[in-house]
Parts: structure tokens; sequence; C-alpha cells
């Protein structure tokens, strides 16, 4: 199974075919942040000064949010125990807490010890033994984090709060905001895996967005129309190593420890929160097909998902099927 891995190169990307009506500003900018590239485009009078605020503002996010850099809130935490933090971040750690419980524990921010352990932090990539792993899986647990005023506290030495699985959701939805503000009604923010469609495209089409196919680094298994959403997606693709002919991809599962096994080659999630989308998108993956249908069928409405399982289907969510354009694809009711 985990060589299906090797294989996944799963991305969303834009299809940058839309048309400005001649004279209107367009303007977009690309660059490397939070350990992904980044690509922001917006149309109207404003879209210039608006993209070098939203540029700044996801400077100034990973500057807060990132384990690794020196002065970061979250590094805080993790150095001393606990920290007072900023009300963003304060916020964030919360949203995350939630989508902890709601998932089941399947999304956990607790996972950075493990995260270490493997050598996703360092790039220094190994497969730790069974020991190390179950140690460490002591130092797990979302409800380990203590919260009071605006101080997050760890439970115990050697734990650690990782949210790289909603960051970037989180800053797609922070920079939508800001272009808003701005006064710019269309928009196409793509940060990584994360995808946010602000308004409609100039031509007043939905912004269309595709899922590439998992199995085929050069073909697409789809199309999503977009307006107001945000589309993010989780593979293993990501980031991996292989040891010994296995693939030991980024996603740990809370549970074992170790990578979650891959019944799903790639989860796409739909809503109007990046941040959601992004930290759902995590947590189905690690949960797999069966139980990933099970909670969308839990929370109708909330969220839809396209998935591209191991096997190669495609699976819509009804929600989202009339917005969805791809060939022999299930709807999911
Ligand atoms: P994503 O690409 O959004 O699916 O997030 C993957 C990232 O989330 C990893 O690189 C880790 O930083 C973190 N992560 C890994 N496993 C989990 C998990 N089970 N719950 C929450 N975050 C995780
Ligand atoms: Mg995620």
């Amino acid at each position: 199974m985990k060589r299906v891995a090797a294989l996944v190169i799963i991305c969303i990307f834009l299809l940058s075919s839309c048309k400005p009506a001649s004279g209107e500003a367009v303007h977009s900018s690309e660059f490397f942040a939070m350990d992904t590239v980044m690509t922001l485009k917006a149309h109207g009078e404003n879209a210039k000064a608006a993209i070098s605020e939203a540029e700044r503002a996801i400077y100034r996010l990973e500057s807060l949010l990132s384990t690794e850099l020196e002065d970061s809130d979250i590094r805080k935490i993790n150095t001393d125990g606990s920290a007072l933090v900023n009300a963003e971040v304060l916020q964030l750690v919360e949203t995350a807490l939630k989508i902890s419980e709601d998932t089941d524990y399947a999304f956990d921010p607790t996972i950075y010890p493990l995260m270490c352990l493997w050598g996703f932090r360092t790039k220094e990539y190994r497969v730790p033994d069974d020991e190390e792993i179950s140690v460490l899986l002591g130092l797990v647990g979302a409800e380990k984090i203590n919260i009071s005023d605006e101080t997050v506290s760890l439970a115990a030495d050697g734990m650690g709060l990782d949210l790289g699985g909603l960051a970037k959701g989180y800053a797609s939805d922070a920079v939508a905001e800001l272009l808003r503000e701005y006064g710019v009604e269309s928009a196409i923010i793509s940060l990584g895996g994360n995808v946010y469609a602000v308004g409609s495209r100039p031509d007043g089409e939905k912004w269309r967005v595709v899922i590439q196919d998992p199995f085929d680094s050069g073909g697409t298994v789809g199309t999503i129309l977009l307006e107001d959403e945000a589309a993010v997606t989780s593979g293993a693709y990501q980031r991996y190593f292989e040891q010994d002919g296995e693939i030991y991809h980024h996603i740990i599962d809370p549970q074992t420890g170790r990578p979650c096994d891959i019944s799903l080659a790639s989860v796409t999630v739909i809503s109007d929160s990046g941040t959601l989308s992004d930290g759902l998108s995590t947590a189905l993956f690690v949960m797999g097909k069966d139980k990933a249908i099970e909670y969308w069928r839990e929370h109708g409405g909330v969220f839809d998902f396209v998935f591209v399982t191991a096997d190669g289907e495609i699976l819509v969510s009804a929600g989202i099927a009339d917005e969805y354009i791809g060939d022999s694809y299930t709807v999911i009711e």
C-alpha cells in the first residue's frame, strides 16, 4: 500500500484561463513561505497594494506559528512548556483543539514529538523502533494542553505543538479577509495545496480549481467550481522518505505513532473556511475512506469532499456534485 505513495503527486493547481476585462487591474505574486510555494492573484484597482499586504501578513503568521523560527509563539510553548501567546495564536490553538476533539483525535496538534522522532523536523529521516514510538505516544494528546487566560501550557516535558496541519488554511482565510478589506472582490489564493477563491472570476464565472490525478502527475481527475470557498488537499506526496523500499509519509496516525495507512490517495475538503478545510483534510486522510465518509455523513452541510481512493476510484460528496466536473466518479450520498 505504501508504495502507492511513491507515485502520488497530488496537488491543486489553478486554471488561470480567465481574461481580465480590458483595462482591469490584475496583480499576482509568487513566493516561498511556510515551507511551500504560494501564489496570490487578485483583480481590481487595489490588487497590487492588497497583495503586498497579504504577503506581509503571511510572513507575520509564519513568524508566529512556525515550529522552527526562533521567536515564534509555538516555538516558545514547545521550548518553555508554556507561553503567553498572541490572541490570534490563542484562537488558532483553540480551533485546533476543537477540530481534534470533533475528529476523535484523528487530527491532533500535539503530534509534534513524533514528527521530530521520524525526522520530519530536521529532514534527517529515520524509522524509529517500537519502543521509541510508544514512549513518545504517551506525550501525544490534545487533552493535555491547558489554556488559561492567554497562556498555553503543555502538561508534560517533551510535549510539543505543531499547527502545520491547519496553518496554511488559516493563512488563506486571513489573506481572503485582508483582500476583501482592500475592496478586492475577485482573487485566487494558493498556498501549497490550500486554495481559497475570493468571489468569482472577473468574467462572473466561478473559479475553476483542478485536482491532479494522484497516479499520474501530468493528469487531472476533475475540476471543482468555487466561489468564496476553500479547497484543501492532503496526501502522502507532500513530504515523505523512502527506506528499504517502504515509503514513510508525514501524516502521522496519533493512535499508532506511525504514518497512517493510505486507503485514500488524496483527500480534498471544500468548505467556506480554509482553516476547517485544512484541519479536516488532514483528519480525513488519517481516518481513511470508510470512517471519513461516515464523518461526512454526520457533519452534512459543513463541508464536502473529493476523494481519490488507493484503488483509483473518485468519490464526490453529494453537496459538491453539481460543482464538480470530471469523468467516472461516484457521488456519495
Ligand atoms: P496537511 O498537509 O495539511 O495534511 O498537514 C500535514 C502536517 O500536519 C504535517 O506536516 C505535520 O506538521 C502535521 N500533522 C501530521 N500528522 C498530523 C495529525 N494526525 N494531526 C494534526 N497534524 C498532523
Ligand atoms: Mg491539513
